[in-house]
């Protein structure tokens, strides 16, 4: 017997459920996780898997995060409507499309050409997201200072560079930890010029921020 499956938007009113039972409140965050259509960020032969509360394999051995993830993390980014964003690991573009309905600008790094001009592309239609193909570990300076950071890889240690491009009051959320282990997700606050104060939320699984940038833009491998 074949199972009915139910449209993108009743699977995704049942996954925002489920991210609300454990614990996201944020309504703006629940809101826009109702809002973006996750099959359109994930392989097409995976797009019946879209909406399980599971990081899925995109190209290039990278992924697209788990939905509870992006939603845990983009609520302890503390976002007003206002706020201009800055994110590490574009990926598949998803978390990307998630912040650039709750906050007003996004910038967002990725050190794959191909994916980030498969994001690119794919965030077309939101005009206050903007994708550079780029090495995430110097941030984006030019649009300094970010009232959020967040990265989607993990990190040894906290980068300065990211830290130093907050604005006083500014928040950064950073899954930490050894590779290929259990990370610790990291709340960095500004708070005065030369001040921080750090805090642990939660223990998450991340790829590896890694160093340099792949894949030259126009330049077949
Ligand atoms: N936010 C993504 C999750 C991407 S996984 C999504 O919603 O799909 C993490 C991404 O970080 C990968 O695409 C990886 O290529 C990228 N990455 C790793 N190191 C990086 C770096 N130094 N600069 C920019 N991106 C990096």
């Amino acid at each position: 017997m074949r199972a009915v499956r139910a449209d993108p938007e009743v699977q995704r009113a049942r996954m925002v459920e489920l991210i609300a039972a454990r614990g996201v409140t944020d309504r703006a965050v629940l809101a826009a996780m109702r809002d973006v259509a996750r099959e359109q960020f994930v392989p097409e032969n995976l797009r019946e898997a879209a909406y399980r509360d599971a990081a899925l394999p995109i190209d290039e051995g990278q992924t697209i995060s788990q939905p509870y993830v992006v939603a845990l993390m983009t609520q302890a980014l503390e976002l007003r409507p206002q706020d201009r964003v800055l994110e590490i690991g574009t990926g598949s573009g998803y978390a990307a499309a998630v912040l650039g309905r709750v906050a007003a600008e996004v910038y967002t790094v990725e050190r794959h050409s191909r994916l980030a001009a498969v994001a690119r592309e794919r965030l077309t239609s939101l005009d206050n997201v903007m994708v550079r193909h780029g090495d995430g570990r110097y941030g984006w300076p030019s649009h300094a200072p970010y009232d959020a950071i967040v990265v989607a890889a993990a990190a040894t240690e906290v980068p300065e560079r990211l830290r130093r491009q907050l604005a006083v009051g500014g928040r950064l959320v950073i899954p930490v930890g050894a590779p290929h282990a259990i990370h610790e997700l990291v709340r960095v606050r500004r708070t005065g010029p030369d001040d921080f104060e750090q805090e642990s939320l939660e223990q998450v699984r991340f790829v590896p921020l890694l160093p340099g940038r792949s894949g030259d833009p126009g330049r077949r491998p």
